[in-house]
C-alpha cells in the first residue's frame, strides 16, 4: 500500500520487519547483533518485494550490508556495486565506482541503501543505473527521511521506494531522525 503523503512510498509494517526495525533503533544494540538485523530485515524486505515478480534472474545493486540478506533469499541474483559515498561538509554525493552486470534493460535492479536521508546518493544512484540502461529499478532502504523520499519522487517519480520505517526528518548533518546513526560505522564497527 503507497504511503497516503508519498505515492512513491511504500512502508513494509510487516510486525516481524518492525520487531527487528526498532532493536537495531536501540542505541545499546552491538555490530554483532546490528549486522544480523539488518540481514534479516533486508531478507523480509526482499519476499514482500518479490512477491509480484514472475520467477526469473533478479539484479542486486548495493554498497552496504544489504546485499547478503537479500542473497540468501535470492542466491541466483547477479549483484553490481556502485559506490557513492557522502562528502561530510557539504553532504553533497561522490561517486568513486560503478559496476553492474551485462543485459541491463531487461534485468530488476533493485538498489539497497540502509539509509534513505538527504536523497542525494539515491538519486545519482539511480541516474547512473538508468544511465547505463536500466529500465526497471526498485530502491530499498530501512529507513527512509521524508526530505529524502520527497527528492527521489521529483528526480525519478518512476521508481518506487520501499522501506521498513519513513522516520521524522534529518537533523543539520543529515543524519536520520530517531534513525540508526550512522548505519556504515554500526555495520562495520568504525566508531
Ligand atoms: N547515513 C547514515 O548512516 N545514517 C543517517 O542517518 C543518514 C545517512
Amino acid at each position: 500500500m503507497p504511503h497516503p503523503k508519498f505515492p512513491n512510498l511504500t512502508v513494509l509494517d510487516h510486525p516481524l520487519i518492525q520487531h527487528k526495525l526498532s532493536i537495531l533503533r536501540d542505541k545499546h544494540t552491538t555490530t554483532r547483533d546490528f549486522k544480523q538485523l539488518v540481514n534479516e530485515i533486508a531478507m523480509f524486505m526482499a519476499y514482500e518485494v518479490t512477491k509480484d515478480l514472475p520467477l526469473e534472474a533478479v539484479e542486486l545493486d548495493t554498497p552496504l550490508g544489504m546485499v547478503e540478506g537479500i542473497a540468501q533469499l535470492i542466491p541466483s541474483a547477479r549483484v553490481g556495486h556502485i559506490g557513492i559515498y557522502r562528502e561530510h561538509d557539504t553532504l553533497q554525493p561522490v561517486d568513486y565506482y560503478f559496476k553492474i552486470p551485462e543485459g541491463r534493460d531487461a534485468r530488476d535492479f533493485f538498489v539497497l541503501d540502509p539509509m534513505l536521508a538527504t536523497g542525494g546518493s539515491a538519486v545519482d544512484a539511480v541516474s547512473a543505473l538508468k544511465h547505463a540502461g536500466a529500465q526497471r529499478i526498485r530502491f530499498l532502504c530501512l529507513v527512509a527521511a521524508p526530505e529524502g523520499t520527497r527528492r527521489m519522487l521529483e528526480a525519478h517519480p518512476d521508481v518506487p521506494i520501499f522501506t521498513a520505517a519513513l522516520d521524522r526528518e534529518l537533523n543539520g548533518q543529515g543524519y536520520i531522525l530517531p534513525g540508526l546513526g550512522d548505519a556504515g560505522d554500526r555495520l562495520f564497527g568504525t566508531r
